[in-house]
C-alpha cells in the first residue's frame, strides 16, 4: 500500500491567528511582581523594555489574536512546517505505536525560534524601535532574532554566553551574516557583567548573566528595547502556530495523538506544540497527555519549587511565578545548551501544577542514543535539545510494545543539530557523562532564595 509520509498545508491554510491559552486556563497564572516593590507589574514597568503591543499580548485574555499580514508573509518563507509519520523509527523500534513529528528545523535559523523572533521584530519596528538587545546561550535564539531583525531593518546586539561563544563559532558567524553584533558575556559593557567579572574574571558565563546584561543595556538606552526568546507569555503565544498547524495536519492524516511530547528549556516549543492540544482537552474533553521533557541535570519541573523567582541571575527582571531551581543555580555543562535554564514559563508551570500537563527528566546519554537512532531511522540529525523529546518518545513506544497496544505519539522536532556536531563528536568519543543531580545542587539555588513563596 502507498503510505503517506509527509503532511504539508497550503499557504492559505497557515494559521491567521495565534492561540492564547490564558483564555482557557482553569486557574489563571499569578501576576509577575515588581522586583523592588513586590507589587504586580503594570504596563508602565515593562514599557522601557518591550513595545506596547507585546505588553498587551503578555496580559491578554483573548483566545485568538490576529497574526499581522507582514508576519504571516515572512512565515510563508518556511511554513507550514512538515508533519511527518516516522515509519522508519516505528520499524526500528518494532512498536505498534504510530509516531509523528512536527519538524521546525526547516526555518532559516534551523529551529522553532523564528516563529516569535519575526513577530517580536515586527512589533518593535511598528513602534519605531531602532535597536534590540538580547542574550543567547547556544546561539539558536540569537540567530533567529538576527534573521528577524534584518527583515525589519532593526540593529541587534547579542550577549552570547562565553562558553558557547568559544565553542560555537558558526552560530556567531550566522548572526554576523544577518548583521548582528555579538559579544562574549560577561562583558565589561554593563554593570552586571562587570560585577560578575570582578567576582570571577574567568566566568564561563550563563544564560542568567547574559539576560542581566541585555536587560540592563536596553533599560539604559531610550532608543533600544529588549527581546526574550522563551518563557514569556507572548513568546508562547507566537509559538502556538506550531500546534495549530499540527491539529490540521493530524486531521489530514485521519489521526489524533494520545500523547504530545516536546523538550523544555523555558517552555516555548513545548507550549507551541501542546497548548492547542491542551485547548482540545479543556474544551472538548479529549483525553491527551502532554509531556515536557527536561534534562536530569536541570530538573526544574520534576525537582524544583513552584514559587516566585527572577528570570535572570542578577535580579533585574520581574519576579515570575514558576517552577524554578533558583536564579543563582548553575546547571552542569551538558550539551543541550538551550535546556540549561533555571526556571520554566509561568503558563507551563501553572498548567503543570494543575495537572493539565506532565513532566519527565532524562539523562544526556539516553538522549544522544535516541538522537542517533532517530538520525539513522529518519535521516534528520536532531538538535541536542530535541533528542530529549525523542528519548521520551522511544520510552512510550517501547511501553506500547510491552503492553501490545497501539497509541499515537506526536512530538516536536524543534530543531536540527547541524551546528552542534561537536557535541555528537564528544558523544561518539565517549566523553559525555550522565549527571546525577544531588540534593546539594538542589539546595544551592533554593536555600538562600528570599523571593516570595506562593
Ligand atoms: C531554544 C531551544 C530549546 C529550548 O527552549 P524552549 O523555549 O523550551 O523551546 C529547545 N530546542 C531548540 C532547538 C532550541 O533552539
Amino acid at each position: 500500500m502507498d503510505k503517506q509520509k509527509k503532511y504539508l498545508l497550503s499557504e492559505k491554510e497557515i494559521p491567521t491567528q495565534w492561540y492564547n491559552i490564558q483564555a482557557d486556563m482553569p486557574n489563571p497564572m499569578l501576576p509577575p511582581l515588581h522586583p523592588g516593590t513586590k507589587q504586580p507589574v503594570g504596563p508602565d514597568d515593562l514599557a522601557p523594555l518591550f513595545p506596547m503591543e507585546l505588553i498587551k499580548q503578555e496580559v491578554s485574555k483573548d483566545r485568538w489574536i490576529d497574526i499581522p499580514e507582514e508576519v504571516r508573509n515572512v512565515y510563508k518563507e518556511w511554513r507550514s512546517t512538515p508533519m511527518v509519520r516516522a515509519y522508519g523509527l516505528e520499524k526500528l523500534l518494532d512498536t505498534p505505536a504510530k509516531i509523528y513529528y512536527k519538524y521546525e528545523g526547516v526555518s532559516p535559523a534551523g529551529s522553532h525560534k523564528p516563529n516569535t523572533a519575526v513577530a517580536q521584530a515586527y512589533y518593535n519596528m511598528k513602534e519605531g524601535v531602532k535597536k534590540i538587545t538580547t542574550e543567547t546561550g547556544a546561539g539558536q535564539w540569537g540567530s533567529a532574532l538576527a534573521y528577524a531583525c534584518q527583515k525589519f531593518g532593526i540593529d541587534l546586539e547579542v550577549f552570547m554566553v562565553k562558553i558557547s561563544y568559544n565553542q560555537k563559532p558558526y552560530r556567531k558567524l550566522l548572526m554576523n551574516t544577518w548583521g548582528a553584533q555579538v559579544f562574549s558575556s560577561p562583558t565589561d559593557l554593563t554593570d552586571s557583567g562587570k560585577k560578575i567579572l570582578a567576582e570571577d574574571p574567568n566566568s564561563p558565563g550563563s544564560l542568567g548573566i547574559a539576560i542581566s546584561e541585555a536587560v540592563e543595556r536596553a533599560a539604559k538606552d531610550p532608543a533600544a528595547k529588549y527581546s526574550l526568546g522563551s518563557v514569556l507569555n507572548h513568546v508562547l503565544l507566537h509559538q502556538s502556530v506550531i500546534g495549530l498547524e499540527a491539529l490540521k495536519q493530524m486531521e489530514m492524516a485521519g489521526d489524533f495523538p494520545d500523547i504530545v511530547i516536546a523538550p523544555l528549556g523555558g517552555g516555548s516549543n513545548f507550549a507551541g506544540l501542546s497548548f492547542p492540544f491542551v485547548h482540545e482537552k479543556i474544551k472538548n474533553g479529549k483525553n491527551i497527555r502532554c509531556m515536557a521533557v527536561e534534562p536530569a541535570s536541570c530538573p526544574k519541573l520534576t525537582k524544583g519549587e513552584f514559587r516566585y523567582d527572577f528570570g535572570d541571575t542578577v535580579g533585574l527582571t520581574p519576579l515570575i511565578p514558576m517552577f524554578t531551581l533558583g536564579h543563582t543555580f548553575v546547571p552542569a555543562p551538558i550539551h543541550a545548551g538551550g535546556l540549561r535554564y533555571h526556571g520554566a514559563s509561568a503558563l507551563v508551570s501553572q498548567l503543570l501544577k494543575d495537572n493539565l500537563v506532565e513532566a519527565l527528566a532524562v539523562q544526556q546519554l539516553e538522549c544522544f542514543d535516541a538522537g542517533v537512532k532517530f538520525a539513522k531511522a529518519e535521516g534528520i540529525l536532531p538538535a541536542p535539545e530535541a533528542t530529549h523529546g525523542i528519548a521520551a518518545v522511544i520510552r512510550e513506544a517501547n511501553k506500547a510494545k510491552e503492553e501490545g497496544k497501539s497509541k499515537t505519539i506526536l512530538f516536536n522536532l524543534c530543531g536540527h543539530g547541524h551546528f552542534d556536531m561537536s557535541s555528537y563528536q564528544d558523544y561518539f568519543d565517549g566523553k559525555l557523562q550522565d549527571h546525577h543531580f544531588t540534593d546539594e545542587e538542589l539546595h544551592s539555588g533554593l536555600n538562600n532564595l528570599n523571593t516570595p513563596k506562593i
